[in-house]
């Protein structure tokens, strides 16, 4: 494997650049280059075997010039300060794309969750909450689900948040189960913006998706509902689809209800009948008219951009692309919807329950759905044409429009 690069400098670096063609003030420049704040924390865990593990988590706080920091929380052995001061900054730039209300966070625990009980878990989760609860809160910065976490998680951590604060809380954490404030249509929020996207990226690239094929990267929640959505919303046929274990291919198509029943019985998509294996390198370079990478960063580079046959590339994930992968993809003409459009649903949803919690009135799923349509499409129709009228690449469009929103915020509030 080549050596990953760090994703807080690719994150920096992107920023420069939008800010050499904003013009933006040093100041504010230089501001929006670092996290505003940071927690670093121990926390002790009594596993199953009676034994004391400690673990490393961090809370992250970029920039809440917006409105109370936002994003969620990845429980990953290869967790780094570096990777979650990156996905705090793209949450920044990601719920102003959408032109939502908030600011940009992330948090981390370093830990193997697939090694790990769910008495353990919740010990674990439990844990990260006492120790952060102090920087948290629905006016101060509100965590959700992210990699390898879930709506049982964030309803553990919501509900030792509200046993530290004895009240009724239910806006500190978005992703809950339904029965605990949670908002209808958010489960597959993810996919489904980047669904609309990839329907609005068809519009402009005049492009017939009815037939089309898709490759998704990776089987989470975004990559699972990803494959039954494109289907179901788009007509895409779906032939190729991996998790960390590997991948699988076939031609005809795959059926998602299918291949998702095999994954939650087996653990991996890996072996689903009538599909020929391929590694996930292979999987991003099939001959397909959009590839989906909805796994994990860094795995579009400058060593296999070239050879991406995709005319769309939907970016579910946050930073699959090194900025090297960005310029050859531009050059060779493939449309990229970048991360931080892309994958926008889940927090647009977010802000959704956030309000539906405030109000303690619920929404039916049709008005999410409706509301999320109008989200995504206003922003991507904003990044593409502001990457026209630059002639820049779309992710160089999307920081264009996130940036000059958080600047203008920070502006006014007379900070920089
Ligand atoms: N973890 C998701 C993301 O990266 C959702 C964040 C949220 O809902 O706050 O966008």
């Amino acid at each position: 494997m080549p050596e990953k690069p760090n994703p807080f400098e690719v994150a920096q670096r992107q920023l420069d650049m939008a800010a050499q063609i904003l013009r933006l003030d040093p100041g504010v420049h230089a501001l929006l280059r670092e996290p505003m704040r940071e927690l670093h924390v121990t926390i002790p865990v009594r596993m199953d075997d009676g034994t004391v593990r400690v673990f490393k988590g961090f809370r992250v706080q970029y920039n809440d010039a917006r409105g109370p920091a936002k994003g969620g929380i990845r429980f990953h052995p290869e967790e780094t300060i570096d990777t979650v001061r990156a996905l705090a900054a793209w949450m920044t730039w990601k719920t102003a794309v959408v032109d939502i209300p908030l600011g940009g966070g992330k948090g981390g625990i370093i830990c193997n969750p697939k090694e790990m009980s769910p008495g353990e878990l919740e010990r674990l989760s439990r844990g990260y909450i006492r120790q952060v609860a102090r920087i948290l809160g629905p006016d101060k910065d509100v965590p959700a689900p992210d990699v390898y976490t879930n709506p049982q998680i964030m309803a553990w951590m919501m509900d030792e948040f509200e046993t530290i604060n004895a009240a009724h809380l239910p806006g500190v954490i978005t992703g809950k189960p339904l029965p605990l404030g949670g908002s209808a249509g958010r489960g597959d929020a993810t996919a489904r913006g980047g669904i609309y996207c990839m329907r609005e990226a068809a519009k402009v690239l005049g492009m017939n998706v009815r037939g089309a094929t898709m490759a998704i990267q990776g089987y989470g929640n975004a990559g699972s509902f990803a494959h039954k959505l494109a289907a179901e919303i788009l007509g895409v046929k779906v032939v190729a689809v991996s998790d960390s274990k590997g991948g699988i291919f076939n031609p005809e198509g795959l059926d998602p209800a299918q291949v998702a029943a095999f994954k939650d019985e087996t653990g991996s998509v890996v072996g689903f009948p009538g599909t020929r294996s391929i590694t996930n390198e292979e999987l991003l370079e099939l001959d397909v008219d959009i590839l989906v990478p909805a796994a994990l960063e860094g795995v579009i580079t400058e060593k296999n951009a070239g050879n991406i046959k995709a005319r769309i590339v939907a970016e579910l994930a946050n930073g699959p692309t090194t900025p090297e992968a960005d310029d050859i993809l531009f050059r060779n003409g493939v449309y990229v919807i970048p991360d931080f459009l892309c994958n926008a649903g889940g927090v647009t949803v977010s802000y959704f329950e956030q309000v539906q919690n405030a109000y303690n009135f619920y929404w039916p799923l049709e008005e999410v759905h409706q509301r999320l349509d109008q989200k995504m499409t206003a922003a991507f129709h904003a990044v593409h044409e502001m990457a026209q009228k630059h002639k820049v690449n779309n992710r160089m469009g999307a920081y264009l429009v996130a940036v000059a929103r958080v600047a203008e915020a920070v502006r006014l509030r007379g900070w920089a």
